[in-house]
């Protein structure tokens, strides 16, 4: 029988979360003030490897095709685009209160959830348990705009950016000379209201997507679906996730969104269990001919040459940017043993690494530090490089095999004499010696070829 790839993981969330501070990844949010549940503030590496991930989703998305454009829209928009879109009556989870313990949960996720009392039953379980009736409880952020709270002043922080493309499609067609099929793709903020957060930046109330609404002739639309689920997973492992930990989930007809006729999640498995990456939704023409009747402006395609006229139907592929780098950090962890000593090693992508390459002189003295000062400068004109002279030499490896760091030159006293340096990999530990002048060239060749995960060879 095949092993189970959950159970040879050294990775838990616990590491990854110690990881993520320790290295200035990720830290939780507003600590001084004892810190705000499930919102979290990116560091200097989760910023470069954040920047990353979203640069080659836009490199997938735009560099790499001809039909999609990009948007970037306002995160605070027409109240009535929520009432159009479905969000006002119906983006809700339903709740229930405990009068015993005061405390307040999802009706669906009582089996995930524990008694405030007594932490080893699941609420309702025990005979002083008094759970109240389910409520709808609308995950939308409310704030007022103007200085007044009236009627009509009420507004919303967008819980999705999808709605910000339908509110612009007509604008595209008119500047992008674009006909369907086309897409329009757009990375921004969403915010819901989550009851069950947790999990580290799995699920917060404030994170990112990824998302492309792709517009295309109604009889298009299953070729369109199939082709993007076989596009976004040759992304996902492009970049390096192990196939064996991702998988293509179609919804079934009670799972699938009022808006949806098909539905397939890309999940990853995380330490908590397989879990949804990204969702590619066949939306139909439900958004489009719903902010039709709200707003009374046509949306539609008219085909010019032809007379012809249809409402485009939507397919969707939407990630999270958040939950993406976790799946990125889980999948690259590893521990191994050099020297005797323990190691621990991100094992990213090359192209996805916050630093590509470390520039360390061996010794801070006789000229070193004055050569690898020089030998940093150059490199940093291509790639993100990083100088570091302090401390032992194996310590400051490991501090890059730590961060994900794929590549280390290390300045010695040779290097002085005849101009080389040792180019040290992270992950198969062979050090090559080459002249200086030939360094960019080699690391720019080696960012560019296809990589595979070496956890999948050990
Ligand atoms: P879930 O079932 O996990 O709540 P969803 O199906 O509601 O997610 P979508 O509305 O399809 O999510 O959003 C697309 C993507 O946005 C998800 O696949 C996920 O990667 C990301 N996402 C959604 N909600 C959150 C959240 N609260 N925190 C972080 N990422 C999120």
């Amino acid at each position: 029988m095949a092993e189970d790839p959950a159970q040879t993981d050294v990775v838990t969330m616990e590491k990854i979360v110690s990881l993520c501070k320790r290295r200035g990844f990720v830290f939780p949010s507003s600590e001084i003030y004892g810190g705000l549940g499930s919102s979290y503030d990116y560091g200097h590496y989760g910023v470069l490897l954040k920047n990353n991930v979203k640069n080659q989703w836009w490199r997938a998305m735009l560099q790499e095709r001809d039909d999609v454009v990009a948007l970037d829209s306002a995160i605070i928009q027409h109240p009535r685009t929520w009432e159009a879109s479905g969000h006002l009556a119906g983006f809700t989870d339903p709740l229930v209160d405990c009068r015993t313990c005061k405390l307040r949960f999802r009706a669906d996720k009582l089996e995930d959830s524990q008694c405030g009392r007594k932490p080893s039953k699941h609420p309702g379980e025990t005979p002083d348990c008094d759970l109240t009736e389910a409520r709808d409880f609308n995950l939308m952020f409310q704030t007022t705009v103007g200085p007044v709270k009236e009627e009509g002043s009420t507004v919303y922080l967008r819980p999705e950016t999808a709605q910000g493309i339908f509110l612009n499609f007509k604008n595209y067609l008119q500047f992008s000379r674009k006909k369907p099929p086309f897409g329009i793709a757009q990375i921004g903020k969403s915010f819901r209201n989550e009851i069950t957060t947790g999990n580290f930046i799995f699920r917060t109330r404030e994170f990112e997507q990824m998302e492309m609404e792709f517009f295309v002739p109604p009889d298009e639309a299953a070729t369109w679906h199939q082709h993007w689920l076989a596009e976004r997973m040759a992304w996902w492992t492009s970049l390096g996730l192990r196939p064996d930990h991702l998988q293509l989930r179609a919804h079934d007809a009670g799972e699938l969104s009022h808006y949806s006729s098909a539905t397939s999640d890309v999940e990853y498995l995380f330490p908590i269990g397989w879990s949804e990456l990204e969702g590619i939704a066949n939306r139909g023409d439900f958004d489009l001919t719903q902010h039709a009747k709200f707003s009374g402006q046509k949306l539609e395609y008219v085909d010019t040459a032809t007379g012809e006229r249809y409402v485009p139907h939507v397919i969707e592929p939407a990630a999270g940017v958040d939950r993406a780098m976790l799946a990125f950090l889980v999948d690259a962890y590893d521990e191994d043993e050099i020297e005797g000593e323990r190691r621990t090693v991100l094992r990213l992508h090359p192209v996805l690494a916050p630093v590509k390459v470390a520039v360390l002189p061996l010794v801070r003295k006789d000229g070193q530090p004055e050569l690898a000062t020089e030998v940093y400068r150059e490199l940093r004109d291509h790639v993100q490089a990083e100088y570091d002279e302090g401390g032992a030499i194996g310590r400051r490896y490991r501090r890059q095999d730590e961060i994900g760091t794929p590549w280390a030159v290390t300045i010695d006293h040779q290097s002085l004499e005849d101009r080389t340096v040792t180019l040290r990999d992270r992950d198969s530990l062979g050090q090559v010696r080459l002249p200086i002048g030939e360094l960019v060239d080699v690391i720019r060749g080696r960012l560019g070829e296809p990589w595979r995960s070496p956890k999948l060879d050990a």
